[in-house]
């Protein structure tokens, strides 16, 4: 079954590397559904491209304002995002959280911006390694996870990304097997809750992957997808990755 293999382009590239990467993407066709997540200033432009060669790679922004419109310098609405074609948006991704201090409040509230926008939202969640190490993993993630839920209207559709912060950016990759238990686990923490969904929430993980471990990841049955930063901006390797089912 195809899955969903997001790449998460981060404060990177230019437009002339943008470019090449997006024209690249386009010589190929995948196995799996791809999105990608440009920085704010290049959706316009991946955009058009995207919709000049009716591609079927849809786009995805990094982060949304919690506000429609006003006097919010520097940030960007649900709406501008709609306006540039995004389907999906990358919400509480862990760098949010720590850089910009996003908490488990925000996330909601941003969660529900991007539905009522009609775009998807892509909810990041995931434990530090402290936590981990202490085996706190689930409690934590739980509450990450509910804050959101218990904000959401029925029939919500929305994506999941877990992604431990010990795994971002540093090689150190979570074992297939740790994954597909805790997928099961925010799987049943969503079925548990009251919330009745149009469609169980897809559910992917991100944490250095690479071309060399996708291939396992992606044959656990509770893993729905990926969530590539580094290795998704060199067009080979995220070649690779969207390739493998
Ligand atoms: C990310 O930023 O969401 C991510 C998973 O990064 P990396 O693949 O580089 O660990």
């Amino acid at each position: 079954m195809s899955k969903l293999i997001v790449g998460n382009w981060k404060m990177n590239g230019s437009k002339d590397s943008v470019l090449e990467l997006v024209n690249s993407l386009l010589d190929c066709e995948f196995d799996n559904k791809v999105v990608v997540a440009p920085s704010f200033v290049y959706l316009d432009l991946v955009s058009s491209i995207f919709a000049s060669k009716n591609s079927n790679i849809s786009l995805a922004a990094q982060d949304l304002s919690i506000h429609n419109n006003g006097a919010y310098t520097g940030q960007v609405s649900s709406s501008m995002l709609a306006d540039l074609s995004c389907k999906y948006v990358l919400v509480g991704h862990s760098e949010r959280r720590s850089l910009c201090l996003e908490d488990n409040n925000i996330v909601a509230k941003k969660t529900l911006v991007a539905i009522k926008e009609g775009l998807i939202p892509i909810v990041c969640l995931g434990e530090d390694k402290k936590i981990y190490e202490e085996g706190k993993t689930e409690t934590f993630i739980k509450k990450q996870l509910l804050t959101v839920l218990d904000k959401l209207k029925d029939h919500s559709d929305f994506v999941i990304a877990y992604e431990p912060v010990w795994a971002i950016g540093t090689g150190l990759v979570a074992s297939a097997e740790y994954v597909g238990q805790v997928h099961e686990f925010l799987r049943k923490t969503v079925s548990d809750h009251s919330i009745n969904l149009a469609k169980s929430p897809q559910i992917l993980y991100g944490g250095s992957v690479k071309p060399e471990n996708a291939a396992s990841l992606l044959s656990m049955a509770e893993v729905d997808g990926l969530l590539v930063g580094g290795a998704s901006l060199q067009a080979e390797s995220f070649k690779k990755i969207c390739g493998t089912v």
